[in-house]
């Protein structure tokens, strides 16, 4: 779509909507019986990937815009919004999980798999790091100026492309394996607020992999329980209920009450699968801290 200008340099993303009226946005077959999209007055376009891609919108009740937009990568991309009924299907729930997002590893599931931070992302970050210092000592607005900034956009957008991939194949495999899964409430405002963390944070993207999970437990019909973020998960011996205090920097402790030796980040996530079979026992969604408390003494006395 070479044709197509935009006035603002600065603008980070350059794009534009189309409203559907008229059926000027749709799918249709093509003589050799591919898929095709007509996107208004810019006409019929063939779509990469086009069974997958289109398959997922072709029985939309509704297509009511599209987005076109060009990405960090310079590529032309469009995104499609659409109405659509989606049968939730029924599922009988046995599997319980519980997923604790760290800060030393990106995710600890309460079957012990410890998902590391995005190690994958590290190598094109110091790259980053080394391409905006030399653009930084660049005149502004000049031609190298502008060349470098085109290799950190690209940069930009390969963590972005593999940070996702990423997150799609492990919420993938989370709703597979899992019926009812437990997660924390995530603030990332305040997480944000110390500068220390704030990098690694936002690599880590937890927001996105939580998105993930949750729309696909929907389409899958599996249940998500968010408890808050507040609740004692850490602090809480999972064995016997026991609340204990501990310092951000402890790692491993042993429970006073029962001997038990905890890592920190397992026993929280065993705690929230505590919260997930509880509800797979009585269908009921735990919602205050006494309601966690006494849920994980009862599992623990059960035992
Ligand atoms: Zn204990």
């Amino acid at each position: 779509m070479r044709f197509l200008k935009f006035k603002s340099k600065k603008k980070a993303r350059k794009s534009f909507r189309i409203a559907n009226s008229n059926e000027n946005i749709r799918i249709q077959n093509t003589i050799s019986d591919r898929w095709q999209i007509k996107l208004g007055k810019l006409g019929f376009f063939s779509v990469y990937n086009w069974r997958e891609r289109l398959g997922l919108v072709r029985n939309a009740k509704k297509i009511n815009s599209v987005t076109i937009y060009q990405d960090s990568d310079s590529n032309w991309y469009f995104s499609l919004n659409v109405e659509s009924e989606i049968q939730t299907p029924d599922v009988e729930m046995n599997e319980t999980l519980g997923i604790d997002f760290g800060l030393k590893d990106l995710a600890i599931l309460s079957d012990g798999q410890i998902v590391d931070s995005l190690q994958t992302t590290k190598k094109y970050a110091d790259k980053l790091a080394r391409l905006q210092r030399k653009q930084a000592k660049m005149v502004k607005f000049s031609n190298n100026w502008y060349k470098i900034g085109k290799r950190i956009n690209k940069l930009h957008f390969k963590i972005k492309q593999t940070r996702k991939d990423f997150h799609h194949k492990l919420s993938r495999y989370i709703i597979k394996y899992h019926d009812v899964i437990t997660l924390e409430t995530l603030s990332s405002k305040n997480v944000m607020q110390n500068a220390k963390l704030a990098k690694k944070t936002a690599d880590q993207a937890w927001y996105k992999l939580k998105v993930f999970i949750k729309y696909k437990a929907d389409w899958a019909g599996k249940k998500i329980i968010e408890v808050s973020q507040w609740f004692p998960s850490s602090k809480t011996c999972s064995c016997c209920g026991q609340q204990v205090k501990l310092d951000l920097s402890i790692r491993e402790w042993k429970c006073p009450t029962c001997s038990t030796v905890h890592n920190r980040d397992l026993n929280a996530a065993t705690n929230l699968k505590l919260v997930a079979e509880y509800f797979l026992q009585n269908r009921v969604e735990i919602t205050t801290k006494e309601q966690f408390l006494n849920c994980c003494f009862a599992a623990g006395t059960a035992v």
